[in-house]
């Protein structure tokens, strides 16, 4: 293998990451993993050759996936998480101590046996958290069927390819919406804008016709090259998008939590869109 890990996401875009040391390949029923070391960013977890997550930065994406949501409901109990086997994202969510309950739905058991292994820097305990219910199934699946409702949604997946095409299309986002709980909300992971455009697109439109309020916010992640990365918001609650900044600055500080990219002023900031990329979510 060459010492450098190339990323071939984009069909006219590539981005490398230079290999210290290999720490583990395995092809699973479901995905190719390859975990690497690199010097800057830590380790550095791809699957099917596309950068999930790296020690590094991985604070950026799951911060501002799971407190920004969480603090603009106020209330979050039940929480839904759709991919994320990596652990980052529930292991940030349970930091809340309002939340009761956090389902993961993930279809690789492997991902989550190997971040138990490797990645505890990104986990931590949070799969032995006894408010953590994990569930080896297809996310698409597991919403379909479950009577459960959810104060949040959280759709931590891959890009639109492989196993994680499925959580981009219209079924998804509906029934998304049925499992949600009055006033919750779904937010979703959708690439990064100025070389994923009709991803994000297409998964706004969607939205627009299931949900109230939609919305993307942004947040700039180093290993997701091209720009900043862009995020779905959809509730019907029309209210939690332009809380007022006191609001949100009282309830961080009451939930008590150290963060190193989410701040209510972050928060608020983050829903402000470049031209470029409004005019993306704005396409009919
Ligand atoms: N931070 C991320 C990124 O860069 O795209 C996502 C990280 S997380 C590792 C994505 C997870 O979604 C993977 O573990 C993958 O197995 C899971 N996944 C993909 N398709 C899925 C599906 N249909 N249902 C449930 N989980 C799925």
């Amino acid at each position: 293998m060459s010492d450098w890990f190339r990323e071939t996401l984009h069909r006219d875009y590539e981005s490398g990451l230079r290999i210290e040391e290999v720490l583990f390949e395995a092809k699973s029923e479901h995905q190719h993993l390859l975990l690497f070391r690199n010097a800057t960013f830590g380790r550095v977890l791809t699957l099917d050759g596309v950068v999930q997550t790296t020690e590094a930065d991985e604070f950026i994406y799951h911060e501002m996936l799971a407190h920004l949501p969480i603090l603009a409901h106020g209330g979050v109990e039940r929480v839904l998480i759709i991919g994320g086997g990596d652990g980052g994202m529930l292991e940030e969510v349970l930091k809340h101590r309002c939340v009761v309950q956090a389902v993961q739905v993930e279809i690789d058991a492997s991902v989550v046996d190997f971040a138990k292994t490797h990645l505890r820097a990104i986990c931590g305990q949070a799969y032995e958290d006894p408010r953590t219910e994990l569930v080896i199934a297809d996310g698409l699946k597991y919403v379909a069927e479950t009577e459960r409702r959810f104060d949040l949604i959280i759709v931590d997946s891959t890009d639109p390819i492989g196993p994680g095409e499925v959580l981009f299309t219209e079924r998804f986002y509906a029934d998304c919406k049925r499992c949600l709980s009055d006033g919750g909300i779904l937010v979703t992971q959708n690439g990064v804008p100025f070389l994923q455009a009709d991803e994000l697109s297409q998964t706004l439109r969607f939205f627009r016709r299931l949900f109230a309020d939609t919305a993307c916010y942004l947040a700039t992640v180093p290993t997701y090259a091209g720009g900043p990365m862009a995020f779905g918001w959809a509730t019907d609650d029309t209210s939690l998008r332009s809380l007022p900044l006191e609001t949100l600055q009282a309830r961080f500080s009451g939930a008590g939590i150290a963060t190193r990219y989410y701040t209510p002023a972050v928060h608020l900031g983050a829903f402000a869109l470049p031209p470029y990329i409004a005019e993306m979510v704005s396409r009919p």
